[in-house]
């Protein structure tokens, strides 16, 4: 594996913290559960779109682009470190905001990511939702190319094979954590939804033939179609490696029990996961993501699937941001 084949800018503090979460496994009973701290990548309260973002960034300032383009919802995390990104860079940054909730809130429109948004000095547009957010972003990305603007379009959540690469390089990141730990990993498990991050760890797990097997938990799309986009762009990111063909069907894996309402929208055993973990473990979940991915893993170790005797990784993805952009359900 040689990821400096291709270009990145060293922006994220690496390597995050892996940590045991002595209060939290003990309240559950079951298995060994440790923390893998994506929430402090940096940069504007961090998380795991700056991994992504490391390599896209350095890609937009390869092709000389004075402004970078992104789209997502209201609360986006991925939005807000793609501005805190741009603000270092010296890029302009404007960003398309899709309406997913339909919360009025002044705390949900103004406050958590969207305040971070409009500190690091990011132009925002808003759409209401259900429409093909990408396709509108390059129509954005056109009208100021027309205006001699050279400007680099990043797809929802930095969900691309150049994005995927910072989560094979997550990774390789762990795997040197755990070895140097000498700790068997039965388990990772993450929140999952654009994809790219679950795209990029079966691959990279799959290339180092590491034999852990990834649970991602979703936070919008049904079971068949998050799999189904995870596994195409694990393709497209194994082929860029130069290792096409390493990922199988069968190594995606996703869990949509745990979405609720829909996306962006809280469920109550989310706000459950959220407390447990700030109260037992003093870590900040998030309502849309980490929430439900901590929702999923609390689930499956009461119903048995994670056992008493394994050891379990949660990926925490960050997110805590949004936390305040959500005060009217906390
Ligand atoms: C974007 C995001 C995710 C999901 O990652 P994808 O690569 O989009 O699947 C998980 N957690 C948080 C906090 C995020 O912002």
């Amino acid at each position: 594996m040689h990821l400096s084949r291709f270009p990145r800018v060293h922006l994220a503090h690496l390597p995050t913290p892996l940590e045991r979460l002595d209060r939290l496994s003990k309240e559950l009973g079951g298995p060994e559960i440790w923390i893998k701290r994506d929430d402090c990548t940096g940069l504007s309260t961090g998380g795991n779109k700056t991994r992504k973002l490391e390599f896209l960034m350095a890609e937009a300032q390869a092709q000389g682009a004075q402004c970078v383009m992104t789209q997502g919802a209201t609360q986006s995390n991925h939005a807000r470190q793609t501005a805190a990104f741009a603000a270092k860079l010296g890029m302009d940054c404007h960003l398309l905001l899709e309406d997913r909730t339909g919360y009025t809130e002044q705390a949900y429109r103004h406050s958590g990511n969207v305040l971070l948004d409009v500190l690091h000095g990011a132009t925002t547009e808003t759409r209401e939702a259900g429409l093909d957010m990408n396709a509108e972003l390059e129509a954005v990305a056109d009208e100021h190319r027309a205006q001699g603007k050279s400007v680099y379009t990043i797809p929802g959540g930095g969900s691309n094979p150049t994005g995927a690469l910072g989560y094979v390089n997550c990774v390789l990141e762990l795997l040197h954590q755990v070895n140097e730990q000498s700790l068997r990993i039965d388990h990772i498990v993450h929140a999952t939804g654009s994809a790219g991050t679950q795209a990029g760890l079966v691959v990279g797990l799959k290339a180092m033939n590491a034999n852990i097997p990834l649970l991602g938990i979703g936070v919008r799309a049904a079971k068949e179609q998050q799999e189904l986009n995870v596994f195409n762009l694990a393709k497209l990111t194994a082929d860029k490696l130069g290792c096409s063909g390493i990922v199988g069907r069968e190594d995606v894996v996703a869990n949509t029990d745990y979405v609720g309402e829909g996306y962006g929208l809280p469920a109550k055993d989310t706000i459950e996961a959220i407390t447990m973990f700030a109260q037992l473990e003093s870590i900040l979940l998030d309502p849309v993501y980490s929430g439900k991915g901590a929702a999923g893993l609390i689930d499956l170790i009461r119903k048995g699937h994670f056992k008493k005797g394994e050891r379990v990784i949660f990926l925490h993805t960050g997110g805590s941001a949004a936390l305040f952009g959500y005060t009217h359900l906390l």
